[in-house]
């Protein structure tokens, strides 16, 4: 006989509920019932609507996001336009569960570029990338090569966090893409370097993990760039808080950064 579920009595075992479901953030003061509008709305459907027309909506949403961010990034000509057109942005479903926009830290005019996964709960609380454990660890990885946030500029390839930090689906990473990419036309760097598997595979149109592609150097280049630009991939920091053993590998690869930075200047 299946047992049944036993109510969760005591407000610290609902806590702690919470949080491993991944609510693990106060939003307002007061709890908010939001299907209440939607129950007193609710009708029964008439008639269920053609299968040609439920099954395909989804993908044609998500096209629908993708071709409008396309549209928005293309029309922004410098960086506060392009925070801007990501403020009016509504086609990112992250948008609405986060705080803030996280767009970027760093120096526009920096000739290095860093592009990391996505927000946290401390970046989403901010408003900037990388000021949680993990911007600590990037922070020491950028200062053994001589770099700091005044020579580097720091961007993910999500502006917003994903609830309880799971992982972006394709479809958030799809949508945030082409402002992702005019956001690298616009800063225009001589470097770039991706932070962990899901910026390496996104911007580099790849399907290996990072363990095969760090380390390694690519060309970067989109429509509207006239040259590509030379990237390397690495591990992300939060990897390397769990896994410190691979941090000498990191070290090399920022001294190669360092290295083709020095090359190109
Ligand atoms: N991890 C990321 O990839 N980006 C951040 O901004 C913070 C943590």
């Amino acid at each position: 006989m299946v047992k049944p579920l036993r109510p969760l009595q005591d407000p610290w075992e609902q806590l702690r509920w919470q949080v491993e479901a991944g609510a693990d953030e106060a939003l307002a003061d007061r709890p908010i019932d939001r299907y209440a509008a939607v129950r007193s709305k609710a009708e029964p459907d008439p008639a269920p609507r053609p299968a040609a027309q439920t099954g395909r909506r989804p993908a044609a949403g998500a096209s629908i996001a993708a071709g409008e961010a396309a549209g928005a990034a293309r029309a922004a000509s410098d960086l506060p336009s392009l925070r801007a057109a990501l403020d009016r942005f509504e086609g990112c479903a992250l948008k609405k569960t986060a705080t803030n926009l996280v767009f970027a830290d760093g120096n526009p005019k920096a000739r290095l570029m860093l592009i990391g996964e996505a927000p946290g709960r401390d970046e989403d609380r901010e408003g900037l990338p990388f000021v949680g454990v993990s911007g600590r660890m990037l922070d020491v990885m950028l200062g053994h090569i001589g770099f700091d946030r005044s020579t580097a500029y720091i961007t993910n390839i999500l502006f917003w966090r994903p609830p309880g930090n799971r992982q972006p689906t394709s479809i958030e990473i799809a949508a945030c893409l082409p402002f992702v990419e005019r956001h690298i036309e616009l800063v225009a760097p001589r470097v770039l370097v991706f932070l962990g598997g899901a910026a390496a595979k996104t911007l580099l149109n790849r399907t290996e993990g990072i363990t095969k592609l760090r380390g390694r150097w690519f060309d970067y280049q989109t429509g509207a760039m006239a040259k590509p630009v030379p990237v390397l991939a690495t591990y992300h920091p939060a990897y390397l808080l769990r896994q410190p053993a691979q941090k000498r590998q990191a070290w090399r690869d920022f001294l190669a950064v360092k290295e083709k930075i020095n090359e190109l200047s």
